[in-house]
């Protein structure tokens, strides 16, 4: 049977598929609830019930989609039933009137990598309406917004954009059963007769897995704070410690950074100054307000490098190391708020780390675009590949031998010069 709307649980198991007594079908509400996740028991789902000779339930078999099925077994008391089992390892309990085993159908996934190019215009004013009329599903259309929205508002689309997405489908015994990774996107809008190009690629060690731009960086998702003291090296953590001057256990609401004295002391983040002074075994301690409630401290200060009420950048020096108050010696404990809750700053402190591809891998993320695109059917110019500035020298001539092999084998559409800068390459032509 299939659910209907208005279905719920508890209904489908003691009205329609009629399971008796009323105790197995609480657990075997439970156990459902530990795979599916009860709130989305939706119309559409079906359920099976298959029952013995003497109108036992034997199996129940709940079907959310192609790549989700679970068949919950009953194991009734003095019965065998290991030949219903997949997973010999369990047995059932002798003493109880019946066990459950619960098993996953296997299914044989297939990944097809697909193309969808979509032309926004008055038939196709939108993404999801583009995905539709392709013959793809709702959830295609989610994630293919979701990556762009990252770059650009999808809900500002334009006559004329044009967005371009190689992905990868799931599909179980020739049916669609859901969508893999977004492999290349490329988005091209057209504003007072500029074209904007933005992609996205994904690559990894074992083929496309990451997100990158066109240049090779990556998005981060987490917001950026630069560090305290240069260098920025943790002597004490956060959390519950011995206190070296009091003695005694203490929780410890910071983070300890020991360096010579007079050592400038840096904010964490653009904010303002709100206390600056002595605060008793703080020493003399600086307190900054900065942007979503976040505040940071600064403890033992010998020197302030800044006012009450100043608004400081990020990393600007604030103050000097110093020992006083309760220090044993030369360092600085800082502190992160958020909220006004204490939080510990090495798990929210993170730098910007360099995580674009290396130059001397940049040939990869090339050689997936021009895969990519070519798939897609796109001239070579469309492709996005890019020789960003900082590998212009070590890459610039390997750069070229792989332009002008893909303009040979795979791209008819190609200029037979490209101009040897860094910087996009080659850019699009007005009025395309
Ligand atoms: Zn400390």
């Amino acid at each position: 049977m299939t659910l209907k709307s208005g279905d719920t649980l508890d209904r489908v198991l003691r009205e329609r598929l009629r399971i008796e007594p009323a105790r197995l079908r609480v657990e075997i509400r439970d156990e459902l609830a530990e795979f599916v996740e009860l709130r989305s028991i939706r119309p559409g789902h079906q359920a099976e019930a298959v029952f013995d000779k003497k109108g036992r339930l034997m199996r129940l078999i709940w079907h959310k989609d192609l790549l989700n099925e679970w068949w919950i077994t009953v194991c009734w008391k003095g019965q065998r039933c290991d030949e219903h089992l997949a997973d010999k390892q369990k047995e059932a309990d002798e003493k109880a009137e019946w066990s459950l085993f619960t098993q996953k159908l296997e299914v044989q996934e297939r990944l097809v990598r697909r193309e969808l190019r979509l032309r926004i215009s008055s038939r196709t004013p939108s993404v999801s309406a583009g995905v539709q009329q392709a013959g793809e599903g709702a959830e295609l259309a989610l994630r293919v917004a979701h990556t762009f929205q990252k770059y650009h508002p999808v809900g500002k689309l334009f006559p004329e954009d044009r967005l371009d997405v190689w992905f990868e489908q799931i599909q179980v015994a020739g049916r669609v059963a859901g969508y893999g990774r977004i492999l290349f996107a490329r988005f091209a809008t057209r504003r007072s007769g500029v074209f904007t190009l933005l992609h996205g690629v994904l690559l990894g060690p074992r083929g496309p897995e990451q997100m990158y731009r066109a240049d090779g960086t990556r998005r981060r998702k987490r917001r950026f704070f630069g560090p305290p003291t240069r260098p920025y090296r943790v002597n004490s953590r956060f959390g519950w410690r011995y206190h070296p001057v009091l003695r005694k256990r203490r929780m410890h609401r910071g983070i300890d950074v020991s360096l010579p004295c007079g050592r400038p002391v840096f904010a964490v983040a653009a904010g303002q100054v709100i206390t600056r002074g002595w605060r008793g075994g703080a020493g003399r301690m600086v307190s900054v307000r900065h942007a979503q409630g976040w505040v940071t401290r600064y403890f033992h200060l010998s020197r302030y490098r800044v006012r009450r009420g100043q608004r400081v950048r990020l990393g600007q020096r604030i103050g000097d190391i110093g020992a006083s108050g309760l220090a044993t010696g030369c360092h600085l404990h800082f502190e992160m708020m958020r909220g006004g809750r204490h939080v510990d700053p090495q798990r929210f402190l993170h730098f910007r780390p360099d995580d674009s591809i290396p130059c001397a891998k940049m040939p990869s993320l090339w050689g997936f675009q021009i895969q990519a695109c070519s798939s897609l059917g796109l001239p070579l110019r469309d492709c996005g590949l890019l020789l960003p500035q900082r590998c212009y020298r070590p890459m610039r001539r390997r750069f070229w031998q792989i332009a002008a092999k893909a303009c040979r084998t795979r791209h008819r559409r190609c200029p037979h010069k490209p101009p040897i800068r860094p910087g996009p390459w080659p850019a699009m032509p007005r009025g395309e």
